[in-house]
Order: C-alpha cells, then structure tokens, then sequence
C-alpha cells in the first residue's frame, strides 16, 4: 500500500530503531545522541513528519495514509520522535497549519516542522477537572499590546526543554461558556514561566518524555499570539484533540500488534506442565481473543480516518475508539505480560514499559467515562 511507504518504514524500524531502544530507554546524554543521528537519518530519508502535507513542510498523504504508517511507528514508543511526528508536537503542527498566521507559521510552525524544537499543549489544571474544561481558571488579560497570563497548570507533556507552548487561557469571562478560551503561542523563555516535570508512574522522563507542572505568573507575550480568533480557544481544540486522539490510537494499534507478536512467539516457546504454553487452552483463548479485537480496533480507526479524510469531524467514531481501543490495548498487552510470566516484569522485553504508557491511554485526552457519554449522548439523539 502506498508506493511501499510503509514497506520503508518498517525497514527503518527493523535496522534502527528496534536495536537502539534500550539505549534510548536510559534517558541520559548518550540517549539525546543516539535520538538526534536517528533523527537526521530519518529526515535525509524522507520518513520525516509524515502528520502533515507537503505544503506545510512534511511528508504525509492524509489521514488514512497516516494510519498506514504510524501502526509500523507506533511499535515503538521512541520512534514518533524519530520521524519527527511525536504527541505533542503534532497536534500543535497541524494547529498552526490550519489557524496560524504567516507570522506565526514562521515563527513556531517551521522550526517545529524542521525538527529544531519542541512544543507543548498547556490546557490541564491541577485545581479543577480536566474532563469538563469549561471550568478552566488560567487568565490572560490584554494589557496594550501584550496578553497578561496567570495560571497553574499540569500534564503539559514534553514542556521539559521545549522551545514554546500553546496555552489554553480565559480571555472572555463573561462569553457564553464555549467561547470564554483563547489559545496563545507562549515562548518558553518567556519571564515569568516555570516548568517542572511531574514523575507519572514512577518514571520522571527527560525533555520530550515528561508531564510537566507549569505556572504562568505574569507572563507577557505579544497580542498577536493569540492562534485563531479571540474566543476560539475550544474550537480549536476540537480541532486538535480530535486527530490527536487517532493519532494515538493509530500508534495503540502498533502497541498492540507488537504484544501479540511477543505473546504468540514466546507461546510456542515455553514448556510447563509436559507441554507448549501455545497448547493449553487459555492461551489460546487469549490469542484468539486478542486478534478479534486488534482487528477491530484496526477497522474502526480506518473507518474514522477516512471519514476524517471526507472532511467529516468524526466526532462519535473518535471517541469510540478511543475508549474501546484504551481497553483493548491494556488488555492485550497485560496478557502478553501474564504469558510471559516473571520476564514480562522485566526490561528484557518491552512489555512492562508498555503496559505502564498503556494505562495513561485511558484517561489522556479525555478519560474513557467521557468518550462514552459523547458516543451514547449522539446516539440516543437519534431516537
Ligand atoms: C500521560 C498523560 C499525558 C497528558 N498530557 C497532557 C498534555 O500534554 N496537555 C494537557 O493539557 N493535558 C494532558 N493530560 C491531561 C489529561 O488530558 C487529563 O488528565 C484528562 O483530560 C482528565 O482530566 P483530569 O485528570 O483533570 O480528571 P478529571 O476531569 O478530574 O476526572 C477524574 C475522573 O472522573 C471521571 N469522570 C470525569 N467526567 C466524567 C463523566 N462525565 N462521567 C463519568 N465519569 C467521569 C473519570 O473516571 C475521570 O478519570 C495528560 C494526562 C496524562 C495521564
């Protein structure tokens, strides 16, 4: 499919970045190197940003093309770094490339796009529910010609080292409930802006792989940084986490495909109690279980991305499988890690680190209770 643009990426996979994860995964000076030479690699290739069209400097041919992909780029938890299409840079590329202005675009979209920094999306607070955003409480104030931003907040992922971020602030208090949020493009060094990161899962990360906490006091950025129209903070935020939510699901499927090939192998491997593992009949139910299902989710996700490709918003087929997807990949991978006994646990696969990244997947971007209320909600419409 798609003039073996997946056949290439795969083969990148199996050459380079397979063989460097576990130097990747020491998160140290040696790791920054070894992930930069991949990414210059990558880029002299061409498997290079391939979220985006070629107009707004990547490679990519669409949504369901992308899903094509990123199944191959999602084995990996490292490699959407390696090819320059990472959460949450992404989104925020794509954001920019539909709302930004020339300036803007300049400024923040061609650094991103060329890989010379990193962003983040600043829209969850500590202090109030992120489910329900309307209660978001970070102020920003026009002061002349500069906006004012006071705020604290939390699970800006990747903000550790990042270049800028686009803050989801109030700017309109007294607008109906949908239109009282701007989004602002805040550089990182920008006075007044702190960032530090929040160990999730025991595991603090390092620049693009940590959750940072970050408080915004008095911080001034130019009137022109708001990204689209005052007041459109929630629109473009559809906008985002609606592809940002298959994006993630897209590289889920890779997650998943991979425990399975793990669990399927080893099966036939070990021996217990006179016989293959591959022979006793839970094992086999839980293959058979998992192929169904992995299957299922592929489906739904080329279904929603070519709908995404018509120009339709997809908002019930994304939040079905994001939910659905959210529990197939836990359960597919703590299967593979149940098959594997005491080694599962280990770091000689990488199921553990897997299965750790997989259980955030049911509550970022909207944990699962909410997808299904969204789904339900549009269905009994019908009725
Ligand atoms: C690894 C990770 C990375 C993240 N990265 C980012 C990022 O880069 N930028 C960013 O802004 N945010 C990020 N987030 C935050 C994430 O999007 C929020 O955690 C999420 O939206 C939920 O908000 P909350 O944590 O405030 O939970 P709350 O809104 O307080 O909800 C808590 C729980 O209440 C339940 N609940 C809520 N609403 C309902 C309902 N209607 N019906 C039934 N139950 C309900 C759910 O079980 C939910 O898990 C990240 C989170 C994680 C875990």
């Amino acid at each position: 499919m798609l003039n073996g643009m997946r056949e290439a990426y795969r083969a990148f996979m199996d050459e380079h970045v397979y063989p460097a994860e576990p130097a990747l995964a020491r998160e140290d000076e040696a790791a920054d190197e070894v992930m930069l030479a991949l990414r210059e690699r990558a880029k002299a290739e061409g498997l290079w940003a391939p979220h985006l069209p070629p107009e707004a400097g990547g490679s990519g041919a669409g949504f369901l093309a992308y899903a094509d992909l990123n199944e191959e780029i999602g084995r990996s938890v490292w490699a959407q770094l390696v090819f320059n299409c990472q959460a949450p840079d992404a989104g925020n590329g794509e954001i920019l490339f539909m709302f930004g202005t020339d300036e803007q675009k300049e400024r923040f979209l061609r650094p991103l796009v060329e890989g010379e920094t990193r962003s983040f999306f600043s829209m969850t607070e500590p202090d109030v529910s992120g489910a329900d955003p309307t209660g978001l409480q970070t102020r920003a104030v026009l002061d002349g010609d500069a906006w004012v931003i006071d705020g604290n907040k939390w699970f800006s992922s990747g903000a550790e080292g990042a270049g800028f971020g686009i803050v989801m602030a109030v700017t309109d208090p007294d607008a109906e409930p949908h239109r009282r949020m701007s989004q602002i493009l805040v550089p990182a060094d920008s006075p007044g802006l702190r960032v530090e990161p929040v160990p999730v899962s025991g595991h603090r990360g390092r620049g693009w792989s940590t959750h940072c906490e970050v408080w915004y006091s008095g911080v001034r950025v130019p009137a022109a940084n708001v990204l689209g129209e005052r007041g459109d903070g929630f629109r473009i935020a559809q906008k985002r986490l609606g592809p940002g939510r298959i994006h993630h699901v897209m590289r889920w499927l890779g997650q998943m495909q991979r425990a399975f090939e793990l669990m399927c192998s080893y099966a036939l491997e070990r021996e217990a109690f006179g016989g293959r593992l591959a022979d006793k009949q839970t094992v086999q139910n839980w293959i058979a279980d998992s192929a169904a299902e992995i299957q299922a989710c592929r489906f739904i996700t080329l279904d929603a991305a070519r709908k995404i490709d018509a120009g339709d918003d997809a908002r019930v087929e994304i939040s079905l499988i994001k939910f659905y997807a959210a529990r197939v990949l836990n359960e597919v991978i703590d299967r593979a890690v149940q098959v594997h006994g005491a080694l599962g646990l280990t770091d000689r696969t990488p199921l553990a680190a897997m299965l750790s990244a997989a259980r955030a997947g049911r509550i970022y971007d909207g944990p699962d209770e909410v997808h299904r209320m969204v789904v339900s909600r549009r269905i009994l419409k019908e009725f």
